[in-house]
């Protein structure tokens, strides 16, 4: 049975219910609850102090910056934010965690509601975002295991979504878009790889058509869009064989295993009320203000969907390609600034297709960032200026994009030194449409006969002898004069 199959009969008689909950970590330069530094790469506890290695007797003092990013996170996804809420100690043993405890939100949490609309139109609620410290971590070695206190007390922004996803597409997007926010809102760097941007899934089945949720397992060690889609689907197999046998699915902690696809048991899932939770007594009630909350606003930069809208309102883009240039933020400024750079002729779309295309190959292929992008806005602005102002074709720009990528000179620079410049004297070209027209009657006479196609014959051969080089638009009407009857 093909897989597709397969997944066509299980989603005829069961429904998959998703709830994703996503930890951030927030790009603050020091930790939550202490000054110490939270940069990627230094030496194992070297960023440690004695309130991050849970020394007792030391008080936790609050990082203000923490409080404005998740602010400016709830406003982008239009949650309420509470004026009062509450750090509470979530208590787990655990080597990674020397205080016995994570300092964390429960009941009160930094806000609740909002949500995020998915391409397909779908709308995915959020049940809360609270703060929470990050946990150390630990490093399994041949004949030892380490713990290393430096992520200790990184802050972190959970999102938590209520059980609204229905497929593994509809997660994977859904988690781009959180990731998109997060970065065009700069307090977070969202890089799955490194950990700083992290999924938990869960799932479970119900019966199609019924009301009432299934059991779900949480999935965890998701680290890439793929993984994700690939941990979800694999589960809403393995619990459709369990229910198809008339046994229940457990609730519990599974961990994904990218090497075999599958998921595999970790632990039971704990309840809440294992973690005793209780509202921490050394930290005071956060308290937002209204005029925090405005200034806070008053910083927001244009997001991911208004960004969308605005390339599809004021440059005639499509939807898509909107869509497209917009997922990432440095995608989307890189975008603008060619344009920016480039002469009015050239029309945004010429741009978007550039840089989607011809561009985004090279990117991938050469693993390239655009921020900053090692061809730079102005490099490529002035390329698209040349076939703008038609001192080049489309077709020979393609050559002069690779030679600008392998060489790092500039457009004109290779336009010049290659004699590439377009011709556009009809005179010159003219002479050439008389000869290759002469020398090929039996086509002039297929065309008189009314064979149109035949005209791409004959700007296929016109342009072959001028290398390229002549104008095609003046090639195809001096074409059209010169075989008309
Ligand atoms: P916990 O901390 O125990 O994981 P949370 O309430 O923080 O609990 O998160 C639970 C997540 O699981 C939420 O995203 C929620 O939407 C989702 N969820 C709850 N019940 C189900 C279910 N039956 N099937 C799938 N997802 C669920
Ligand atoms: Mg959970
Ligand atoms: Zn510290």
């Amino acid at each position: 049975m093909s897989t597709t199959h397969a997944a066509s009969t299980i989603l005829s008689r069961y429904e998959p219910v998703i709830g994703l909950e996503v930890h951030c970590q927030l790009k603050t330069e020091s930790k939550l609850f202490c000054s110490c530094s939270t940069s990627f790469g230094a030496l194992p506890n070297h960023h440690t102090c004695p309130v991050c290695l849970g020394y007792p007797g030391v008080l936790p003092v609050l990082n203000k910056k923490v409080v404005d990013f998740a602010a400016k996170m709830a406003m982008s996804v239009g949650a309420e934010i509470h004026p009062n809420s509450v750090f509470a100690r979530k208590q787990y043993f655990y080597p990674d965690l020397p205080k016995g405890y994570q300092i964390s939100q429960f009941d009160k949490p930094f806000c609740t509601g909002g949500g995020i609309k998915l391409e397909d139109g779908h709308y995915v609620r959020l049940a809360r975002i609270h703060i929470e410290e990050d946990a150390g971590k630990n490093v399994h070695g041949d004949n030892a295991s380490y713990v290393d206190l430096n992520r200790a007390g990184i802050p972190l922004l959970e999102i938590v979504t209520e059980p609204d996803i229905s497929s593994p597409g509809q997660a994977a997007d859904y988690l781009k878009r959180v990731r998109a926010i997060v970065r065009y809102l700069g307090i977070g760097d969202g890089n799955m790889e490194e950990g700083s941007f992290r999924c938990d899934a869960n799932v479970s089945l119900k019966p199609k058509g019924s009301e009432k949720l299934g059991t779900r397992a949480e999935i965890k060690n998701l680290n890439s869009f793929r993984n994700i889609e690939k941990a979800i689907t694999y589960e809403i197999f393995r619990q459709a064989d369990i229910l198809d046998q008339g046994e229940q699915v457990l609730q519990e902690t599974r961990l994904y295993d990218a090497a075999t696809g599958k998921t595999q048991s970790m632990r039971s899932k704990e309840e809440s009320h294992d973690y005793r939770y209780f509202p921490d007594p050394d930290l005071p009630i956060l308290q937002v203000s209204k005029e925090r909350i405005e200034a806070v606003a008053a910083t927001m930069p244009e997001l991911p969907d208004a960004k969308t809208k605005r390339f599809v309102e004021t440059m005639e883009l499509s939807e898509y390609d909107a869509q497209q240039l917009t997922q990432d933020r440095d995608l989307a400024e890189y975008y603008e600034a060619v344009l920016a750079r480039s002469s009015k002729k050239v029309a945004p779309k010429l741009a978007a297709n550039w840089i989607l295309t011809d561009l985004m190959h090279v990117v991938h292929d050469r693993q390239w960032n655009f921020e900053p992008c090692p061809l730079q806005p102005e490099r490529l602005a002035e390329l698209l200026t040349l076939i703008a102002e038609d001192t080049i074709s489309g077709k020979i720009a393609k050559k002069v994009f690779e030679k600008m990528i392998a060489s790092d000179k500039s457009p004109r620079a290779i336009v010049q030194e290659e004699g590439l410049v377009q011709i556009s004297d009809a005179s010159e070209i003219q002479a050439v449409v008389e000869e290759i027209v002469a020398a090929n009657p039996k086509q002039v006479e297929q065309f008189q006969a009314g064979k149109e196609k035949v005209l791409g014959f004959f700007v296929g051969q016109v342009m072959k002898k001028s290398r390229g080089k002549f104008n095609p638009a003046l090639v195809n009407e001096i074409l059209l004069k010169c075989l008309k009857p």
